[in-house]
């Protein structure tokens, strides 16, 4: 368990998120304007009169926008509301021209009711974190201070664009069914766990670079072993795996020396700052936003059929969380294993792939993805990230050429450590298959018993004053017979024929 000293004893740590992913689709969610925007795309070019907040001009509610939320309600095992509203957030800026946010009301079930979804916990086991909600909303404008010395420009492109707001359950009746995010890494496994379900249901790119996804930060701590939670900050707006991390710690231990010295937490709202790692406060809730949210009164309630959650059921393919229960109950891999090739969706598409119709070369697959793979990425086109790739590009190891690796060594061909060496050719750059590599370097295994045999007994014949402290009782000696044999047919000989005709011979 992920625990902080404080001078007074241990701590533990209490997170929750509230996400904000923003959904793909063609149109905004209440009007008929591009929601493809891009920094490539000119300023104020998809806005319509809606976006606009023109006088008297009516919203329209998407129905694919609908779809993506319900889409991924049922991608977190939620309950979808046959019933919800929609609610004016009230506040002024300029990125707002409508003067409020069409949101959901904090108070009624939205949408997307309670869920949950699998991570992996810092114990090593699955822990499934509860979802309290998930609300459709409009995104903002965006407000452009650096193009002029005195000057404020808005562009309305990203205005209207729909935003789904995962936010994660605290179960304050329930504290020990341990159900929340209890460390950075739980956080961030949970974050990337909602990026892979919306990458994988194509509900959004949800990438923290680009802007669409940004997380608010709930942080609390209590001691050891207690039941009671203690007040919150929320830390707004963070765009990093990295910065959640640091301001996670930072603020905990801000609270715990707090805490520590007879004060107590005010539940504050809380900047990060990029450039030191700390919190600072941004705004007290005692002078906290007053959003006064009232229903729309120009949207009707959202009424949702069976039908149409049927429909988008029949549209979803397998999600990471069905992936690692095949993985688990066809190819019978731990737990371990099943979770690091469902990290991302392309992980798992490559690892399919290599496995091919053969389940028998799943386990043997999954050891080296997970120890060669993951290590040399550079080598293995699989991830999404955007990524620099050096001049002369490394050489591309295909799910193929590693299923080939695999078979090779189960064929008796070669052995494992004939393969770490063509695997490491690949690496630096050796072309072809592994099969190519194999007879070009002749790299064939030494099946044949009885040159095997012929081996061992030269290396029993020259090394007497061993052969006598192995049979007094020196049995460690016999990992000294086996390396001089590998050493005498140049690391060619089948290591388990080896073995057992060294047993044989030396009694
Ligand atoms: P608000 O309405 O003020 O935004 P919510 O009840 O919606 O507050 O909670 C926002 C997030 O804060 C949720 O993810 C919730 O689980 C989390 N949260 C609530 N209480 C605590 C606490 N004591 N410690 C850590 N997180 C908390
Ligand atoms: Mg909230």
């Amino acid at each position: 368990m992920y625990t902080i000293k404080g001078k007074t004893g241990d701590w533990e740590v209490v997170i929750g998120l509230e996400t904000h992913i923003e959904v793909l689709s063609n149109s905004k969610i209440f009007s008929g304007a591009s929601a493809n925007y891009n920094p490539s795309v000119a300023p104020n070019t998809q806005v319509s009169m809606v976006d606009a907040a023109m006088p008297g001009m009516l919203p329209v509610l998407n129905e694919y926008c609908v779809d993506q939320a319900i889409k991924f309600g049922l991608g977190i095992n939620a309950e979808i509301s046959r019933v919800s509203r929609f609610a004016r957030k009230q506040y002024f800026y300029p990125d707002l021209p409508q003067g409020y946010q069409i949101s959901q009301p904090a108070e009624e079930p939205p949408v997307v009711g309670r869920g949950w979804i699998e991570i992996l916990g810092d114990d090593g086991n699955p822990k499934k974190i509860l979802i309290e909600r998930a609300h459709m909303e409009q995104d903002a404008a965006k407000n452009k201070h650096d193009m002029h010395p005195s000057k404020s420009f808005v562009d309305l492109n990203r205005s209207g664009v729909m935003l789904l707001e995962i936010v994660t359950f605290l179960d304050t009746k329930n504290p020990e069914n341990n159900s929340y995010i209890t460390s950075p890494d739980e956080a961030e496994r949970y974050l990337r766990a909602i990026r892979e379900l919306a990458r994988a249901l194509g509900v959004s790119k949800a990438n923290m670079e680009e802007g669409s996804m940004r997380a608010d930060v709930n942080v609390s701590v209590k001691r050891v072993g207690s039941n009671t939670f203690g007040t919150r900050t929320e830390t707004k707006n963070m765009v990093s795996f990295k910065f959640i991390k640091t301001a996670i710690e930072y603020e905990a231990r801000r609270q715990i020396e707090i805490l520590e010295n007879g004060g107590t937490v005010s539940q504050d709202t809380m900047r990060y700052n990029q450039g030191d790692g700390t919190t600072s406060v941004l705004r007290s809730k005692e002078d906290a936003l007053d959003y006064r949210y009232f229903p729309d009164p120009d949207l009707l309630p959202l009424v949702i059929t069976d039908e149409q959650i049927e429909r988008v059921r029949r549209t979803m393919p397998e999600l990471p969380a069905a992936t690692r229960t095949r993985y688990i109950e066809k190819f019978g891999l731990p737990e371990y294993d099943a979770a690091r090739l469902t990290e991302t969706v392309d992980i798992s598409r490559w690892f399919d792939t290599a496995v091919g119709n053969k389940p028998e070369r799943a386990k043997a697959i999954a050891n080296w993805m997970i120890s060669e793979l993951f290590a040399h990425p550079e080598n293995f086109d699989i991830t999404n990230e955007v990524r620099e790739r050096p001049a002369d590009e490394p050489r591309i190891i295909t799910p193929e050429n590693l299923a080939e690796l695999v078979d090779m060594i189960s064929a008796n061909e070669i052995n494992g450590k004939q393969a770490k060496e063509i695997f490491i050719k690949m690496l630096d750059g050796e072309t072809g298959t592994p099969k190519e590599i194999a007879d070009k370097f002749g790299m064939k295994q030494m099946t044949d018993v009885s040159a095997i045999e012929k081996v061992i007994d030269d290396v029993i014949a020259a090394n007497p004053s061993q052969v006598e402290q192995y049979k007094s009782g020196k049995v460690g000696l016999f990992g000294f017979f086996v390396g001089s044999v590998m050493k005498a047919t140049g690391g060619k000989a089948n290591p388990a024929t080896v073995n057992e005709i060294l047993k044989k011979k030396l009694g």
